[in-house]
């Protein structure tokens, strides 16, 4: 059994498949047959050729939109991408060893490693992250042209396609994950990343089980093994013996079955026992998930999170394309009301034409609102796009990682001002769209009022508030256990936000984890939260748990958990409050 962090609940035994990164240490494959030499040479051509067209563009809308600096490290990309020794040592692993593309590839990248490894300068090493970026550019191209999911050895999976399929990777690349979305995939586990990595939301919002961090799995696990993937739990087991396959196995259909079950409240109104109504809102990246929120009959959109868009492009991406992309997301989402974040990068999510910087602690440096203020000019293009987008429907904007009241200020200022821009373009936008505050960052929690005094609504980001009220990196399964929500700091500092907000009648939703969570969300429903933003996939789950439970029940919970002082205490007093009402759904709930 190998541990990780549980980032997507439920059970799957399932056979693995190995997703093959182009930076991995995977076995170089070679070609079938020698005849297929000059072909893979031609094919590795194209896709360096499709890689610098690709690198000439960035320069050129990178030094629009950020500047010519910022554009310099994509000169230097391209300047790796010409250099005639890189190109021939690729051709000669083709040519000599009869190895793909791939592989060939990876063999120089592993070479470059080795060279750069011995060396101590900082410079040195981020050379060496710039030939990394280079590689993995133009291994993308070649993967995108060729199936992203291949076994170990080349050959064919034997599995007789009954079982569900489970990806085993070192990590999922948002170019990836588009193309895995054709897939079917029962089961997700990765080496890297933790709840928000792109396997997690993957994941999550298609409602399989994930687990991350499972360090070395790719050195144990071969392409048709089977395996089980426990997402409640944070474990796999490869090559499980006939006792636990058959343990789980029964685990696993009682997932299904609960999950069947769960789906066909779809269109009941979500209240609770005694009638009192909640909103159950999806968080979403994409049109395939606004569907899956119609599916599952949320009643809306309560975070769309734009980074994925913008992750999976390829420079950026420009207004009438994020105006395009919006307008369709609110085309799509149930009851076309949805309230559009504005871009989150940095921490753990990078984008190549903001410039890759190494820092030493990215989730607490140059990131989200702290980018943009930088450069005002990003984010002035995405809140035209909005603004416009809200021409569909019922749209809102929110703001994320605001930390000061000075910085809302900036970012009102921005609003207004561009909405007058578009007034007088004559450009037509939505006057109506409200804007709201992400609080995630303690500071903001601490400062609500004044916070409240100047925005429209509240969105809690409990992942982020967690990990900066614990000090504790989210993704980093070392630190994971500190970064429960079912813990006193938290439900404290929540507590003080949902008051706030009370009093003031400003509207609050929280589209973080743990909203869909069912020992949290029992909780977050009897501190008053009326509004709780999930992936899609959870949506059913929650609607059934607050359909058992009073108004009264859930408040006495609530008062109850507040005067307890250790996450242990809460746990298993929620545990046992959980199976009261409902023994079924704590498989669906993440330890
Ligand atoms: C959060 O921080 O809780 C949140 C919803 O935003 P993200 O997970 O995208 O940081
Ligand atoms: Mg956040």
């Amino acid at each position: 059994m190998q541990k990780g962090i549980g980032v997507s609940p439920g059970v799957v035994v399932g056979v693995a498949f190995r997703v093959e990164s182009v930076l991995g240490s995977s076995e170089p494959k070679t070609l079938e047959n020698p005849a297929e030499i000059p072909a893979e040479i031609a094919f590795f051509d194209r896709a360096v050729e499709e890689a610098a067209a690709e690198l000439e563009s960035l320069v050129q809308r990178v030094a629009q939109e950020l500047g010519s600096s910022a554009a310099e490290i994509f000169q230097t990309h391209l300047q790796i991408l010409n250099d005639p020794v890189l190109l021939s040592k690729v051709h000669s692993h083709i040519e000599k060893q009869s190895l793909t593309a791939l592989s060939a590839l990876q063999v120089v990248m592993q070479s470059y490693a080795a060279q750069f490894a011995r060396i101590e300068q900082d410079y040195f090493r981020e050379r060496l992250n710039d030939v990394r970026d280079v590689i993995s550019r133009v291994g993308s191209h070649l993967t995108r042209k060729k199936p992203v999911v291949s076994s170990s050895n080349g050959a064919t999976e034997s599995h007789d396609g009954e079982e569900p399929v489970i990806l085993v990777a070192h990590e999922i690349l948002p170019s990836q994950a588009m193309s895995l979305g054709e897939l079917a995939i029962a089961g997700i586990v990765t080496e890297v990343g933790g709840s928000t990595s792109h396997a997690a939301i993957l994941a999550r919002s298609r409602g399989i089980p994930a687990v991350s961090g499972v360090e070395g799995i790719m050195n144990e696990v071969a392409s048709g093994d089977l395996m089980v993937v426990d997402g409640r739990e944070g474990h796999v087991i490869v090559r499980p013996d006939h006792e636990a396959t058959m343990a789980y196995r029964k685990v696993q259909r009682e997932f299904f079955h609960l999950k069947e079950c769960l789906i066909s409240n779809r269109d009941e109104p979500a209240r609770s026992l005694d009638g009192t109504r909640v909103e159950l809102l999806a968080n979403i990246n994409n049109v395939a998930d606004a569907h899956a929120a119609n599916s599952v009959g949320a009643s809306g959109v309560g975070l769309f999170r734009t980074e994925y868009l913008f992750l999976t492009h390829h420079d950026v991406p420009g207004e009438e394309e994020q105006y395009e992309y919006y307008r369709q997301i609110v085309l799509n989402a149930p009851g076309q009301t949805v309230t559009i974040r504005t871009l989150d990068l940095g921490g753990d999510k990078t984008v190549p034409y903001l410039g890759r910087r190494s820092e030493p602690n990215p989730f607490m440096g140059w990131r989200s609102i702290r980018i943009f203020f930088e450069n005002p000019k990003m984010l002035i293009t995405q809140i035209r796009a909005i603004l416009r987008a809200g021409m569909s429907g019922k749209v809102s904007m929110l703001f994320p990682m605001i930390t000061t009241l000075e910085e809302l200020r900036k970012i009102n200022k921005m609003v207004k001002e561009t909405k007058g821009n578009l007034r007088r373009e004559g450009v037509p936008f939505a006057e109506d769209v409200k804007t709201g505050v992400m609080v995630e960052v303690p500071a903001a929690a601490f400062c609500i009022d004044a916070l409240l005094r100047e925005t429209d609504f509240i969105s809690i980001g409990s992942n982020d508030l967690i990990q900066y009220l614990v000090a504790a990196d989210r993704d980093n399964p070392k630190v994971a256990h500190l970064c429960e929500p079912l813990s006193p700091a938290i439900f404290r500092v929540l507590q003080m936000v949902l008051d706030a907000c009370g009093r003031t009648g400003t509207p609050v939703t929280l589209c973080g984890e743990m909203a869909g969570q069912p020992r949290s969300a029992l909780i977050l429903f009897g501190m008053g939260l009326r509004r709780f933003s999930m992936s899609p996939a959870f949506v059913p789950t929650v609607k059934n748990l607050l359909a058992g439970v009073t108004t009264a029940q859930a408040e006495r919970f609530a008062h109850h958990v507040l005067q307890l002082s250790t996450s242990d205490e809460i746990r298993s007093y929620l545990t046992a409050r959980l199976r009261e009402i409902s023994s079924t759904l704590e498989i669906l709930d993440s330890v």
